[in-house]
């Protein structure tokens, strides 16, 4: 089959569906200027230490948060530019086109890893953000979240009403994912027909195992549909009913403007 077959395949699937969801990683994000941590220009594939520091980040917040804090606002090194290329991007057509299916009723929910906030602001009203997001911090003992604009860097760390010491929303390696993103995610992968996974290597677990989720605890009838530049385990493995390898920023409008179009009856 070519990648259009492909395309039009995944368009006659969603515009029947009746509960698609779309699942997305790093690679949607890339287009916007963000790099991605384990592509072929990936922060990590580039720089052996970072990814090294990043294992290292919660032990860091539960033994000393003020120098946990310290060093997240510092800006210094891979980390502090990855981090400073966040806050600068911009929602791209691949974004744009989950929002799209939204707006037309066939997207239901977008669970994402990303920390970037861009499918919120692309117009995408139900997101999950599994790993958090930077533009909020968390109090892991009870939960609660407020705004990033509420860290003042001359008294670190911040706490919350509660009393707890609050981190980044962000959920960091070896971190457990909060529970209410958790439930929500395994929810959606229950109940959905269709599983659109775009942008992920699909190695970061618990993440990686909503597929599988979906497939043996699911809907016989569920579909997964995969956008990736490249092959990934859950293509390899058959976990995928059909990939389409390519760029989300051009797969995903052609797919959501061929869906909008049926749904338009034109
Ligand atoms: P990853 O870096 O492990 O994998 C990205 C995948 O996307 C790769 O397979 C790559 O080939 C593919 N890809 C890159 N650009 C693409 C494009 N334009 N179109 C289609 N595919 C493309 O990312 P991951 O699986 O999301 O896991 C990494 C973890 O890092 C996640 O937990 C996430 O929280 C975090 N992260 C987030 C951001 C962000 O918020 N934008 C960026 C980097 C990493």
């Amino acid at each position: 089959m070519t990648v259009q077959d492909e395309i039009t395949r995944a368009v006659s699937e969603l515009a029947g569906s009746s509960h698609a969801i779309a699942l997305t990683g790093a690679g949607i994000s890339t287009e916007s200027g963000i790099p991605d941590y384990r592509g072929p220009k990936g922060v990590w594939t580039l720089d052996k230490q970072a990814e090294a520091k990043a294992y290292e980040r919660y032990e860091m917040f539960l033994g000393n948060p003020r120098h946990y804090w310290e060093e997240m606002l510092s800006g210094q090194g891979a980390h502090g530019a990855f981090y400073a290329a966040l806050r600068y991007a911009q929602p791209n057509p691949g974004h744009r086109a989950l929002a799209e299916l939204e707006r037309v009723g066939v997207l239901k929910h977008v669970i994402t890893q990303n920390i970037d906030g861009l499918h919120r602001r692309a117009g995408s009203r139900n997101v999950v953000e599994y790993h958090g997001s930077v533009d909020r911090i968390r109090c892991p003992a009870c939960g609660s979240r407020r705004g990033f604009e509420s860290v003042t860097p001359g008294n670190l760390p911040p706490y919350c009403t509660c009393g707890g010491v609050m981190k980044y929303d962000v959920v960091h390696f070896k971190e457990p994912i909060p529970f209410d993103v958790m439930e929500e995610a395994e929810h959606q992968a229950r109940v959905c027909d269709i599983m659109l996974i775009c942008g992920t290597s699909a190695v970061v677990y618990p993440f990686a195992a909503l597929p599988r989720t979906a497939k043996l605890g699911g809907k016989s009838t569920i579909s997964i549909i995969e956008v990736n530049a490249e092959p990934t385990p859950l293509t390899l493995e058959g976990v995928t009913d059909y990939f389409i390898q390519g760029k989300t920023g051009e797969i995903l409008p052609e797919i959501a403007a061929a869906v909008r179009k049926i749904k338009a009856g034109e």
